[in-house]
């Protein structure tokens, strides 16, 4: 599996114009790195994974402060479900082969 390279997108997330930098898919991955990955990609452009997980992002008020002191949120929580091919450990265990 070759070293994942990553794509730039410009995107709307809670009403904020958000740069989203996510990895690339690569081509000669096992399927469940790709669907991982891929799953990652739709959740990171604030999408919803088919297993429900969304981006957390802070609430209203709190980015309406952080966007009066110039702050920018630089990543945000998303749960995927225990049995996701995007879940940390299902990914991780892809990607070792296991
Ligand atoms: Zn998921």
């Amino acid at each position: 599996m070759s070293c994942p390279t990553h794509d730039l997108a410009v995107v709307e997330i809670g009403g904020v114009r958000t740069l989203v930098v996510s990895p690339s898919i690569p081509e000669d991955a096992p399927s469940a790195v790709r669907e991982g990955i891929a799953r990652r990609r739709i959740v990171n452009a604030g999408g919803t994974c088919p297993c429900g997980a969304r981006l957390r992002l802070p609430g209203r008020a709190d980015r309406r402060r952080a966007r009066r002191h110039g702050e920018v949120l630089r990543s945000a929580p998303a749960r995927h479900a225990d049995d996701c091919p995007a879940a940390d450990d299902v990914l991780a265990a892809a990607m070792r082969g296991a």
